[in-house]
């Protein structure tokens, strides 16, 4: 069989799929991925506070008979020469494919902190089944220790008082979120999670942890014990590129691709989406970036069905180059945090507003001008900022279609 293969039914894999048949590609999509499609962002949220029987299924704009799945697979060998893959279903056969075209969405993994110790009560946080998994284990008065303090960790955070666990938060950072939000919010937030009874110990690390047959004790680098029964780990992730490694893609972090997502160092139609693509973004200059959130992963996902199809019909991708106002959001109690733009990119912030319940508006520029608007309950003010980006490139009107769901 040819046509497209897809790898990873996440966000990026899924609509990439979608626009392929809305851009009017007939032929055969193969969706392969080792997960069923999820919507990512309730892992550490919902799926956490609502308990461990949820499914939170990823909405679809198009899907079933659309498309060959293939769920429960794994793909482990690339031939781009051969323009075919093979993958093991869950039963463990394997299978050899031939594609036209092969769209790259195979996302990150959880980083794991080599530190010795115990591996039973031990997490991470990514699948739906790990979730489910720390869910069940979330009781009242369950002691959990949460190792990092960027968004995943302080969401988790939250969703584990709600359930009325003893939580500490160890983090190398002064300030935790900090590097992702700016000090501002990043001591809002902290704040009210000291308010909501979350411990914090600031500009730590871990040494190791102890216990006979599961983790009992998390020790610190300055000698400081914590009673624990749980540790979350929450530092940070890694590329899924094992199976493209020996094909010549830049896989130095993530996958290098090009202003229009066709991955660089093949001559074969390879497109790059989601957290996994390292790409520029031609509202914010030719740099090549990865961008871990739900909405660019959409985005550059139906950006790469598009592009796909001009590609298998000219030879050609005759699309302006991809321009989409990165956005994210992180909730956490009542806070909702939003962000438009590259708040990283900022040499500056300006508070525009601050109320004492925390909500607030920052901008955020470089000597260019405005690269962000992040705020705290405050998302359709902060919406109204995507437009001042849209202007840094000619071709404007490239906005998300998949705006988070609040
Ligand atoms: C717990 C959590 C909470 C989040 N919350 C937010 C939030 O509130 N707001 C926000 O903006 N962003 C959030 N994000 C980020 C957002 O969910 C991701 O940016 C997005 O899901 C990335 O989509 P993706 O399709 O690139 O990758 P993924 O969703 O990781 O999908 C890739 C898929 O490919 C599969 N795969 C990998 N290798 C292979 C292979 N060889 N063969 C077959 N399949 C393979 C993977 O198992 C996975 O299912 C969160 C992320 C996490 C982990």
């Amino acid at each position: 069989m040819s046509g497209v293969v897809v790898v990873g039914a996440g966000i990026a894999g899924v609509r990439a799929a979608e626009s392929l048949r809305t851009s009017g590609y007939l032929g055969d999509i193969t969706l392969i991925g080792d997960e069923a499609p999820i919507y990512r962002p309730s892992i550490s949220k919902e799926a956490l506070t609502e308990g461990s029987q949820g499914t939170y299924p990823m909405p679809m704009k198009q899907g079933g008979p659309a498309f060959n799945w293939r769920l429960g697979s794994t793909v482990h060998q690339l031939d781009l020469s051969a323009q075919a893959l093979t993958y093991q279903d869950s039963a463990g056969d394997f299978t050899q494919l031939e594609f036209d075209g092969l769209v790259v969405a195979s996302g990150m993994r959880p980083r794991r902190l080599p530190v010795a110790g115990p591996e039973k009560g031990r997490y991470v946080l990514r699948t739906l089944a790990q979730a489910q998994d720390l869910a069940h284990q979330l009781q009242p008065g369950t002691r959990l220790t949460i190792v990092g303090s960027g968004f995943i960790g302080c969401e988790v955070a939250a969703a584990a008082r709600a359930r009325g666990c003893a939580v500490t938060v160890i983090s190398a950072a002064s300030v935790p979120l900090a590097s992702a939000v700016g000090v501002t919010i990043g001591q809002i937030v902290t704040q009210r999670h000291i308010t909501e009874g979350v411990h914090f110990a600031l500009e730590r690390s871990v040494r190791e942890y102890r216990g006979d047959s599961a983790i009992r004790e998390v020790v610190l680098d300055d000698g400081q014990v914590i009673g624990s029964d749980l540790v979350l780990e929450a530092v940070g992730s890694q590329p899924n590129v094992e199976w493209l490694e020996g094909q010549g893609l830049d896989t130095a972090d993530g996958v290098l691709a090009d202003g229009q997502l066709r991955a660089v160092g093949t001559s074969a139609a390879v497109l790059m989406c989601g957290d996994l693509a390292r790409h520029p973004n031609a509202l914010f200059g030719s740099q090549a970036r990865r961008v871990e959130h739900w909405t660019a992963a959409a985005d550059t996902g139906a950006y790469a069905g598009r592009a796909m199809v001009r590609l298998l019909e000219s030879g050609a991708i005759d699309l302006p180059d991809f321009a989409v106002v990165p956005s994210f959001w992180s909730d956490q109690y009542d806070l909702q945090i939003q962000s438009f733009g590259f708040p990283h990119l900022a040499t500056e912030q300006q508070v525009i507003e601050l109320n004492a319940d925390g909500s607030c508006i920052i901008e955020c520029s470089d000597s260019q001008g405005l690269v962000a608007a992040i705020g705290i309950n405050r998302t359709p003010e902060l919406a109204r900022y995507r437009k001042s980006f849209s202007s840094r490139y000619e071709s404007t009107g490239l906005l998300s279609e998949d705006a988070q769901p609040h």
